[in-house]
């Protein structure tokens, strides 16, 4: 449903991302991993119509998105959880919620309702501050406030960071639920582990480019997808 290919974004002569390829499909997590400054997060800003590509094509279910706005893509069905969560501190959490479903019109409070039911703690908090959640609910926050435009694709830009291993793997799992009931994942990780359990596909970058496409079950022995998340000293031995 979303592909992407031969993506090129420049921030004036570095070269952050070049001729980047992948998919996702319905139902399904695919799991952009690489080490820091390798081009993941700059792939989700373009994917998002965050920065402008260079050159390349992104398609949703076929129409091209390539560089639109990003509230033209929420309508289209893309949808984005940013890094560093981005929750609005003051507001309430039913607030920062409501603001996610500004394209859901009359289904608002009805998607509203089955977000919660997905995130019973939100429910819970729903009158408190957002500012005064924990990471981790701020993370389910910054989920729930992407479900309430009813998305189709769901883009996660480091989910697990800065959170203890047991929120992760509680998010990751939430992350996984979403992808069962047909909503399709692309989600950058620095960090592998988080990730490779619950993924379908996993996509390795290094430098600005692909360096590994492949199911995360045959991902974890993978010499490249090593490199790419672990650093090239990872495989050269000691004294390299
Ligand atoms: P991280 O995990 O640290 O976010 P990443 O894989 O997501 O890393 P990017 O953030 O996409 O990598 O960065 C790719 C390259 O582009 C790096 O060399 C980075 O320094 C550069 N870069 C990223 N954002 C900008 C920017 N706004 N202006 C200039 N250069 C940038």
């Amino acid at each position: 449903m979303l592909e992407v290919s031969d993506l090129h974004v420049s921030y004036g002569k570095i070269e952050a991302v070049r001729g980047v390829g992948l998919s996702v499909r319905p139902g399904e997590i695919t799991l952009v991993l690489g080490a820091n400054g390798a081009g993941k997060s700059t792939t989700l800003k373009a994917i998002a119509g965050l920065v402008p590509p260079l050159r390349g094509s992104v398609t949703l279910d076929g129409a091209e998105t390539t560089g639109q706005a990003p509230h033209r893509l929420v309508r289209r069905g893309l949808a984005l959880v940013p890094e560093g969560r981005r929750v609005f501190g003051p507001l309430s959490v039913a607030e920062n919620l409501r603001l996610g479903g500004y394209t859901a019109g009359k289904r608002c409070e009805e998607t509203l309702a089955r977000v919660y039911d997905t995130f019973p703690i939100l429910a819970e908090r729903r009158n408190g501050a957002a500012g005064l959640l924990s990471g981790g609910e701020q993370q389910m926050l910054a989920f729930g406030r992407a479900l309430m435009s009813q998305p189709k694709v769901v883009l996660m830009d480091e989910p697990s960071m800065g959170l203890a291993p047991v929120v992760v793997d509680s998010i990751l799992a939430k992350v996984r639920q979403m992808a069962d009931e047909g909503i399709g994942v692309l989600m950058v990780e620095q960090n592998a582990e988080a990730g490779l359990d619950v993924t379908d596909q996993v996509v390795a970058m290094a430098r600005g480019e692909v360096v590994y496409t492949g199911a995360s079950g045959d991902a974890r022995n993978h010499a490249s997808v090593l490199r790419a998340f672990l650093g090239e000293a990872a495989l050269a031995g000691p004294g390299a």
